[in-house]
């Protein structure tokens, strides 16, 4: 092994997610994959091309930042849509490269326009509209002036799609409060389409939306989470399931599968009598002649400092609890119970091993972090290698 730990990245996964999530969705819908956060943290050089390879042709990120870093990871012509951040200087290189990006205010659009004008190439946008998050997007009351500014620059403006974002499909509290976003987004659509507007193409649905509601699928979903292999909740999970008859599944017939498994290797192995502390300060004391394996991964990999004391890695498939304070580079396992361990033995510190399992799902309920923060706070620097 290179390094002090590797992600890999599980080909065979990732084609049985996006299997899945095709059957879902249908043989018409668009799926564009979301990859912001380099990829929910698999990193784009691993993940983009093996998205391709898996017959992805389309990908969302947050910034241009990350479009431009997609930009180079693919291997074939895919569509890479913006639907966040970008400044005019990045515009400029977004329309020359044929990358797509949300207008959600008056001011984005006329730059828009001003910006295709100039470099006598058409912008492509998404319109993105505000239907009850509250964050970004058009008002019913702004659309007739969109309406009227689209046909102004029909030939510097491509309106690729209209699109809005829920605030929370992940809950069935927020049941009522979808409804109404999605009662409200068919209204602004029609609006703009009695202004003369053609849609091309709709898309409102994140993972949650596209397994919980599926008239959110429209043309086209945009799916994060759910194709690394994991349930944006519980909830979503219970809600597919039961209405799916899969309560009882055989873990062979689990939806989805986690694409991400990370693993080091015990750097050294330390043998400590009672009472006796470990590592920095008092918070790890002895109570028993104990065996620890010191492993070369700490929180400047993303593996969380909240884990101190807390958390649990697998060696020889079986659990082994984190012991003391998690340094920057480096931690403890209490291996005392687990016979014949030596140094270079597999660590694993999120996927399986042997018979044992550590999800993501685990680190949330034990740190209050949701799984898409662990996974984004896992380091760009760590070692990502596809794997069948
Ligand atoms: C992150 C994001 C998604 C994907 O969300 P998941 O819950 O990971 O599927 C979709 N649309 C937008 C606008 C997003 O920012």
């Amino acid at each position: 092994m290179v390094g002090t730990s590797i992600l890999e990245i599980s080909e065979s996964a990732l084609k049985h997610n996006l299997s899945f999530l095709r059957k879902v969705i249908g043989p018409e819908v668009r799926f564009s994959s979301v990859v912001k956060g380099y990829a929910y943290g698999h990193g784009f050089a691993a993940f983009i091309p093996l998205a391709e390879k898996c017959g992805i042709d389309h990908f969302s990120v947050f910034s241009a930042e990350e479009a431009i870093k997609v930009a180079r990871a693919r291997t074939r012509d895919s569509d890479v849509m913006i639907v966040g951040s970008i400044t005019e200087d990045e515009m400029v290189w977004a329309i020359e490269n044929g990358i797509s990006f949300y207008v959600f205010d008056r001011a984005r659009l006329e730059t828009a326009m001003q910006t295709a004008q100039k470099l006598k190439l058409p912008a492509r946008i998404h319109l993105e509209l505000e239907t009850g998050m509250n964050r970004l997007g058009f008002e019913e009351n702004d659309l007739e002036a969109v309406a009227a500014k689209l046909k102004e620059a029909k030939h510097d403006i491509m309106l690729e799609g209209v699109c809005t974002h829920y605030a929370g499909a992940e809950s069935i509290g927020n049941y009522v409060r979808i409804q109404q976003q999605i009662e409200r987004f068919k209204a602004m659509c029609e609006t703009l389409e009695r202004a003369g507007v053609t849609i091309p193409c709709r898309h409102t649905a994140s993972s949650a939306a596209t397994l919980t509601y599926p008239e959110t699928h429209m043309e086209m979903v945009r799916v994060g989470i759910a194709q690394y292999g994991y349930w944006p909740s519980q909830e979503t999970r219970m809600h597919y399931l039961l209405r799916n008859g899969g309560m009882n599944l055989q873990p062979r017939a689990e939806p989805l599968r986690r694409v991400l498994r990370w693993k080091s290797s015990v750097m050294s192995i330390k043998e400590v009598e009672p009472g006796e502390f470990v590592g920095y300060g008092t918070s790890y004391l002895t109570e028993r002649k104990s065996r620890f394996a010191a492993i070369p991964v700490g929180y400047s990999a993303g593996f969380n400092r909240n884990l101190s004391n807390h958390g649990y890695v697998l060696i020889s498939g079986r659990r082994a609890p984190v012991a003391g304070i998690i340094n920057m580079n480096m931690m403890m396992a209490d291996i005392t119970h687990i016979p014949g361990v030596q140094p270079g033995d597999e660590v694993v510190l999120i996927g399986k091993q042997k018979r044992g399992e550590i999800s993501v799902g685990a680190f949330s309920d034990l740190t209050r972090f949701l799984n898409y923060e662990v996974l984004a706070r896992l380091s760009p620097d760590i070692k990502r290698e596809v794997v069948k």
